[in-house]
């Protein structure tokens, strides 16, 4: 068995990292690919740890420097992507790989690396308690919640195009889910 890429794209309030750590708890194990972005750190993020912060300059130079697998403008002036020296260096264990990315960059990953690939898209139950969501996280500028909202139904018109679609209604049974198919996948 080799190390497999597991790909989760959500729109952004979805409960990706909650359905992350919960799959933690459960004992599975894996490395986590941490993407590099030119977006400012939100609350207690640490460089290093969420993603490596760089200025766009700095990312810009990555790019023409060809240092990415994929990455992408996801907001104007805001770049996100995955480093080819970062899976280099997590595929040599031998533990499934977890990438949090939006969704052309999990279809790149998947042109790249074929069935090593498995994509999860994970829904929110509608737009509406999307938006209820990111308003009671309460980390973001309302201009921002509505520049995600609209966001989220573009990532949304691309999940057919993943190889399983969650929808995160309940959390202990999207888990359950997304646990199902990841140990599949490893057999
Ligand atoms: P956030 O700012 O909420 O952390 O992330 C915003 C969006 O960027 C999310 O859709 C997230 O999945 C996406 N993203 C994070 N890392 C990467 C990456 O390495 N590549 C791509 N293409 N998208 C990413």
């Amino acid at each position: 068995m080799s190390a497999k890429l597991i790909v989760f794209s959500a729109p952004s309030g979805c409960g990706k990292s909650t359905i992350i750590s919960e799959l933690r708890k459960r004992g599975m194990t894996f490395s986590f690919s941490i993407s590099a972005t030119s977006r400012k750190p939100r609350g207690n993020e640490q460089n290093g740890v969420e993603y490596y912060f760089l200025s766009p300059e700095q990312f810009r130079a990555k790019i023409a420097d060809n240092q990415f697998v994929e990455y992408e403008e996801v907001y104007k002036d805001q770049y996100y992507g995955t480093l080819k020296s970062e899976i280099e260096h997590l595929l040599q264990q031998d533990t499934n790989v977890l990438f949090d990315i939006d969704v052309k960059g999990a279809l790149n990953i998947k042109k790249f690396y074929g069935n090593q690939a498995v994509l999860i898209f994970i829904m929110p139950p509608s737009v509406d308690e999307l938006s209820h969501r990111l308003h009671s996280r309460g980390t973001e500028s309302e201009e921002l919640i509505q520049k995600r909202l609209a966001r989220a139904e573009y990532e949304m018109s691309f999940s057919t195009q993943f190889d399983y679609c969650i929808v995160n209604d309940k959390l202990d049974v999207a888990v359950s889910q997304v646990y199902d198919i990841i140990i599949s996948a490893d057999k």
